[in-house]
């Protein structure tokens, strides 16, 4: 071990050395997990080092599903759309400022990672609408469930059945390199001991930093003091090893925030509910804003309003078509009404005003919400949700470093990586750039040590 970033070489003699293995993958999200079946299923010998006491990072609390085109289950719903439709739509979203290789990358294999999942047993069996996509895109649980917990299990199912070890608590401190930029292995610690892990290569997977709020502050200072939806460990620890150790970074200031978030307890309430019709409305009772434009521009339209907040207007029709809904019940998130006229007094909104604005958005879009049953709203504001920058890579998910040259050994994939959202990202396109870019890191680390 010749070179340690970071943590300097006498207090590395200290750290015992534990065995070796062909891959560390650092993070037990989405993007972690399937790089690590990949790898086994492939032949490499794997673990996983995943710093929470539980896996499932962010992956674990997305709801809305994943994003694919030309899926089977699409067609059987009649959807048209093509692999140029969805590349359009995620560039149009970013503002052009994406990576376009690996904006293609993400395309073309996103109905693969669709029946990927399900051959791993992950019900995605429907398809809606998510902000910013033209056509019905998102795959989704047939049966109303959150999708992230959804993916999860069968991932993890997958790993069970190729005994891949996870080892919980452990956090990755360090990448160690060589005197020749060779990839050796990784620092970590499992409570108070610390130990140096060997390896051939490295996959980062440890997704964004959402939670990190000095980062988030330094990237873009506009955003400082925001509430997050991520959870506490989406704390950016991957890029910050990976620059570390020479990698190029890219858009880190392009920060997203998700509209629709409680600000008390800053719970993100799901996209699919507007996706399903829910509305948006203001403290006058009007609506301000497409409802399904993208995560920006609703963002941006809530905080021009009074206070920076909105209510989120459904109906019984629309709530039984989501079953994360019954969560927002039982945290006692929603406001409920009889009529419109109730609800509108029970969120000191004008009633005359809130019936006017729901007939006449029924009028526009020919729907027929809010007609019957209990009427429902809840409070939100935008808070930050995604890391769109990191790591750079190409489309093998080789790191590359600073002088453009890839760093042998070291594959990155998921939110810890930059480029694929540009400035922002679509709803359903972090689990496709998950599943997408962990498959082809676990493909390729596999081949990599292989071939050594
Ligand atoms: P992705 O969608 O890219 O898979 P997630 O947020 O779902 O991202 O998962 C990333 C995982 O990486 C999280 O479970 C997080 O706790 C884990 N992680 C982050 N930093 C470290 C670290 N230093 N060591 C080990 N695990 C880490």
């Amino acid at each position: 071990m010749e070179y340690i970033p970071s943590i300097g070489q006498n207090e590395c003699k200290r750290w015992s050395i534990v065995k070796k293995t062909d891959i560390v993958i650092i993070g037990a999200g989405a993007a972690g997990l399937t790089a690590a079946v990949e790898a086994e299923r492939l032949g490499a010998e794997v673990v996983v080092l995943e710093k929470m006491p539980k896996i499932g990072g962010n992956s674990l609390r997305a709801t809305g599903g994943i994003n694919a085109a030309n899926t089977s289950i699409q067609k059987k719903q009649q959807v048209c759309d093509s692999i140029e439709l969805f590349i359009q739509d995620t560039l149009k979203g970013g503002k052009n400022k994406n990576n376009i290789e690996l904006v293609k990358t993400l395309a073309k294999g996103s109905a693969d990672a669709v029946r990927w999942l399900q051959n791993l047993g992950a019900d995605l069996n429907k398809v809606s609408r998510a902000g910013g996509s033209r056509v019905s895109r998102t795959h989704k649980p047939g049966d109303g469930k959150a999708a992230g917990p959804v993916i999860l299990s069968a991932l993890l199912k997958a790993t069970r059945k190729y005994d891949i070890p996870i080892k919980t608590q452990n956090t990755v401190k360090a990448i160690l390199i060589d005197d020749f930029g060779k990839i050796r292995g990784v620092l970590s610690t499992e409570g108070e001991k610390h130990y140096v892990l060997n390896t051939k290569a490295i996959i980062i997977a440890t997704g964004g930093f959402a939670a990190n709020s000095d980062l988030v502050a330094k990237y873009k200072p506009e955003l400082a003091g925001y509430i997050t939806t991520n959870h506490s460990g989406a704390t950016g620890d991957g890029i910050l090893m990976a620059e570390k150790i020479g990698a190029k970074l890219v858009d880190l200031e392009q920060i997203q925030t998700h509209p629709t978030v409680t600000p008390t307890g800053g719970i993100m309430i799901t996209e699919s509910l507007r996706g399903e019709g829910a509305i948006l409305v203001n403290l006058k009772g009007k609506r301000f804003v497409r409802e399904l434009d993208t995560r920006d521009v609703v963002s941006q339209a809530i905080l021009e309003q009074e206070k920076s907040i909105a209510f989120l207007l459904f109906d019984d029709q629309i709530a039984d078509n989501i079953k994360t809904v019954k969560s927002y019940f039982k945290k006692n998130l929603v406001i409920e009404g009889n009529n419109i006229r109730e609800l509108a007094n029970s969120i000191n909104v004008n009633p005359d005003i809130l019936k006017y604005t729901i007939d006449e958005y029924n009028c526009n879009y020919n729907n027929k919400y809010f007609e019957k049953g209990k009427f429902y709203a809840i409070e939100v504001t935008p808070a930050i949700h995604h890391t769109m920058g990191g790591v750079m890579i190409n489309s093998k998910t080789e790191v590359i470093n600073k002088d453009n040259k890839i760093i042998k050994g070291l594959f990155a994939a998921g939110e810890v990586i930059g480029g694929v959202h540009g400035a922002e990202r679509l709803g359903g396109n972090a689990m496709t750039e998950a599943i997408v870019f962990g498959k082809i890191a676990g493909e390729n680390a596999s081949y990599f040590v292989k071939n050594k």
